[in-house]
């Protein structure tokens, strides 16, 4: 759903984790060819969920374009652009 209201749904489906996730993050994206991971952590705020994984989602995005994924000017836009659509706030 935020796929195609944010990306256009350009993006493929990633395979999404809810556990522990290492070194303070909470949440994670990784290239793991065929499919992407996201992880979000099992210990964050029920209300940060949906912008930890938009923020993942965006880099996604930056790894579908062999970007690395940075949070960067465009990364900042991304969030900005997916911000408005969504209601939420993502950074
Ligand atoms: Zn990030």
């Amino acid at each position: 759903m935020v796929n195609r209201r944010c990306f256009d749904g350009v993006l493929p489906t990633p395979k999404i984790l809810y556990c522990y996730v290492p070194w303070g993050f909470w949440g994670f994206c990784e290239n793991t060819s065929p499919k992407y991971t996201i992880m979000l952590s099992d210990r964050m705020p029920e209300d940060q969920v949906l912008p930890t994984l938009v923020h993942e989602m965006i880099h996604m995005l930056q790894f579908e374009q062999d970007k690395e994924p940075t949070h960067g000017r465009e990364f900042k836009q991304w969030c900005q652009h997916c911000s408005k659509v969504l209601g939420i706030s993502v950074s």
